[in-house]
């Protein structure tokens, strides 16, 4: 039997950014073949930041879809599915929940970054991790591709499945266990930093290329992007390591631009070369990559009843699969009883 992939995105855009691209979909798209991939569109995850947007969500979604079939995922190979239309996880989540420590969840990371940034202190934000890895043990994942922001989020799924099968998984045939431990597999550039030089590009930050910006936004926003902040005239010595254009250059240039990148860089630091002809090199680069993806997309587009169906079988599949996981969890738990 093949390996099992779960991973999935927030609907808080109706498009991915390179960030989305580089740290998850290009290892999603690579792995299509060898894993059984399953895709969660994660609607009840964006409740937390996006509880009063809830209008946006819908078209965010097919936005979403739209993007995972642009990028060449392919719906004969990949489950698509939704979060709230796989209601198990939720009861899964419940479970998971007796079996987490309310400090490991004050802990998390992601939970202080979301509070600095201004989100609400709600239940949901403060518990996204547990209902997070209801998400990838649903499906029985072994393997999840994502930034590294989301790391400490599988290993909590990590650290769960594993108490959980020791706690229940006692009954079983020896070697056979509730879940498999779910592994993260994190992408070529773990964070790509945004823009505006922020550490992260975040859909909802305002610093990101997006997958479907034209030629010409592709142009303004690099033009007006962060560098190296101690360069002042084209003459000066610059810094390569850091500098957002030469990490954008690096993770999105086809082989044959690579010498020049090379060239440049070296030029870069001895200051001989301006940082808008570096600039001006990576609208290249970067429409170069964007161009096949925006073709495949308009193809779609055109076909929004063929997007919608593969929603629509994705979730009958994975609600199948969410179905049977549950049976075998209520049954570790001894929580069967009254079935007959
Ligand atoms: P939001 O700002 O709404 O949270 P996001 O850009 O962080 O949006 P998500 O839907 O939360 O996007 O994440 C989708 C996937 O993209 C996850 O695997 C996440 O780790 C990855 N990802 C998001 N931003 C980056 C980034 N800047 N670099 C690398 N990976 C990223
Ligand atoms: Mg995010």
């Amino acid at each position: 039997m093949k390996k099992r992939i779960l991973t999935g995105d927030r609907p808080t855009y109706d498009s991915f950014h390179l960030g989305n691209y580089i740290g998850s979909l290009k290892n999603r798209v690579k792995l299509q073949e060898e894993y059984e991939t399953f895709i969660l569109i994660a609607d009840m995850h964006a409740l937390t930041t996006h509880f009063n947007k809830t209008d946006t969500l819908e078209g965010n979604i097919r936005g979403l879809m739209l993007g995972y079939l642009s990028v060449g995922l392919d719906p004969n190979k990949v489950t698509f599915c939704l979060q709230s239309k796989l209601p198990e996880t939720v009861e899964l989540a419940y479970f998971l929940g007796t079996l987490t420590p309310r400090a490991v969840l004050e802990r998390q990371p992601a939970l202080k970054e979301k509070l600095d940034q201004g989100e609400q202190d709600t239940f949901a934000l403060y518990s996204y991790p547990v209902l997070m890895a209801a998400d990838i043990l649903l499906p029985k994942a072994n393997l999840v591709p994502v930034g590294k922001d989301q790391k400490a989020h599988v290993e909590f799924a990590r650290d769960i499945a594993i108490k959980f099968n020791n706690l229940y998984g006692g009954s079983l045939p020896a070697g056979r266990q509730v879940f498999p431990i779910p592994e993260p597999l994190i992408g070529e550039v773990p964070t790509l930093p945004g823009t505006d030089g922020q550490a992260k590009m975040g859909k909802s930050l305002n610093n990101a290329i997006f997958l479907t910006d034209s030629a010409q936004e592709v142009e303004k926003k690099v033009m007006s992007m962060y560098t190296d902040p101690k360069r002042i005239h084209p003459t000066d010595p610059g810094t390569v390591e850091g500098n957002p254009v030469f990490i954008y250059l690096d993770a999105f240039a086809a082989e044959n631009f690579k010498f020049q990148i090379s060239n440049f860089k070296l030029l870069y630091t001895k200051g001989q070369v301006g940082d808008i002809e570096v600039k001006k090199y990576l609208v290249k680069v970067l429409n170069n990559f964007l161009d096949p993806i925006r073709k495949r997309r308009a193809e779609y587009e055109n076909k929004p009843e063929l997007v919608e169906r593969i929603l629509e079988e994705g979730i009958q599949k994975a609600r199948a699969e969410a179905q049977k996981t549950l049976v075998g969890v209520k049954k570790a738990m001894k929580l069967d009883y009254f079935n007959n």
